[in-house]
This record gives C-alpha cells, structure tokens and sequence, in this order.
C-alpha cells in the first residue's frame, strides 16, 4: 500500500508545457520532498498526483492500480495546503471528523479516529475550539488531523509550513518527521527550502523547469550534485 508510480507524466495549460515528462517511482512508506524555485512546477505534479489538477498525457499508478483519470475521492490520497482550508464556524473535533461524516461514518468510529488523531498532534486540549481561537502552528496540526483521520495511503503536502515563522516551522518540521515515523505512510512533500528537504526527506526530487533535474538521498544530492543548478540549489561546496 502507498507506492507510487508517474509514468511520462506532462503537463500542458493550452500551448504551455509546464510538466515535461516525469518518471518516478515512489516507495511504499517513503518520505518523497520535490523541490526546486518558484514556478518550476513542484504544486502542479502534486495536484496531478492527488486529482485536483488533469494530467495531460502519461499514467499515475497507485499499488498497481491506474488511478489517471480517477476522481481525488477514488486515489486513497489526502493533501494538506498551506492555507489550512479549515471550516472557521466548526470546532476542531468537528473540522476533523467532517470528512468521515459526510462519508456517513457512524459516530462512534468518527469519535475514535479524532481522537486518536487529536492524541497524535497534541490537540486533546482543543478539541471543542474553533480555528480562530488556535496559533498557525496548532491550525496546520488540525489540517493535518483532518487527514489522519482519513487513513490515506499517503499524505500530499504543499509547501505546509510556509505560512509559520521560523520558531514553529522547525518545531512542525519536526513534528511531520515524527508523524512519518508514527504512521509509516508515503508522504510526498513540497517545498522550496532547502533545509526542509534536507531535513525531512528519505530521497528528494529536484525539479527545473517541468524536469527532474536529479533523484537522490539528501546525502547523494550534497555529495554529488548532477549539475550546476543541482549544486547550487542544495548548496553544495563547490
Ligand atoms: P511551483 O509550485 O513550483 O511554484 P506551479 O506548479 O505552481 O509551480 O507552476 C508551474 C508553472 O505552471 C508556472 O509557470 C505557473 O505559472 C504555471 N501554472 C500553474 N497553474 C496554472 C494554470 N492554472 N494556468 C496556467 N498556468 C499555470
Ligand atoms: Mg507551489
């Protein structure tokens, strides 16, 4: 369960190509950052990845299942966002439980998931809040709650940490490695710092311009960079 597969993956918005053929296989289980500047296309393969955004041309398998033209609801996939999409008028258990509710869960099991996801994000204490009475860093937590409790077989994360100050951002970052050790789930994440990647990633993807420019551990990455841009984004010695 969790492994991933792009297959030639393009993306095109009318005559621009933005995604320029992917090909990646991601492990059941594995911590997967894609990085790389600003446009170069990181949050458009996420979206393709978890159906919120078409792909042009190539194939998406999930667990050798071809899930390419599969509505998100049909992909087992959850997707946490930088703004953290919460409901403002909803308390914390119900913005947590409200995916699974409408799913027609009964109570009983809604009630156990959110608490159990609540004791896994240190949210036990905030249950009966709503949004606007938490800090940035516990908001991300509930979105990233509203996913737990959904059981996914692996967690898209776009850029989720980049709304927070420095302090909380390595307190989260922390906080999603020790989710990914907890739950032993695909997590696939985006981000355009460095640190981040370097910190989080089992192997990181460093895109340029809609390609890969290379695949690696963090470690491969800083020792051998396949190029120039490689180098100097990851900020290997010269
Ligand atoms: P990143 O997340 O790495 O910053 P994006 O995936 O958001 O990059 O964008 C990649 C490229 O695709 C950019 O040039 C962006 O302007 C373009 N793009 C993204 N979404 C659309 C869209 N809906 N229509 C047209 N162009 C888009
Ligand atoms: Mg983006």
């Amino acid at each position: 369960m969790g492994a991933i597969r792009l297959e030639h993956i393009e993306k095109w918005f009318e005559s621009l190509q933005v995604i320029k053929g992917i090909d990646l296989e991601i492990e059941d289980g594995e911590f997967i950052v894609f990085v790389g500047p600003s446009g170069c296309g990181k949050s458009t393969l996420l979206r393709m990845i978890g159906g919120l955004e078409e792909i042009s041309r190539g194939n998406l398998v999930i667990d050798d299942r071809d899930v390419t033209s599969d509505p998100p609801s049909k992909r087992g996939l959850s997707m946490v966002f930088q703004s953290y999409a919460l409901y403002p008028h909803m308390s914390v258990r119900d913005n947590m439980g409200f995916s699974l509710k409408t799913a027609g869960a009964p109570k009983s099991e809604i009630a156990e998931k959110v608490d159990d996801a609540a004791r896994i994000l240190k949210l036990g204490d905030y249950l009966d809040r709503r949004p606007k009475a938490l800090s940035g860093g516990q908001r991300q937590r509930v979105a990233i709650g509203r996913s737990i409790v959904r059981d996914p077989t692996a967690f898209l994360f776009d850029e989720p940490l980049s709304n927070l100050d420095a302090a909380l951002r390595v307190e989260m970052r922390y906080e999603i490695a020790k989710l990914h050790q907890t739950l032993g789930r695909t997590m696939i994440y985006v981000t355009h710092d460095q640190v981040e990647a370097m910190t989080l990633a089992d192997r990181i993807v460093v895109l340029e311009f809609g390609t890969i420019a290379q695949v690696g551990t963090p470690r491969e990455l800083y020792e051998r960079p396949a190029n120039l841009f490689v180098a100097e984004f990851i900020g290997s010695p010269a």
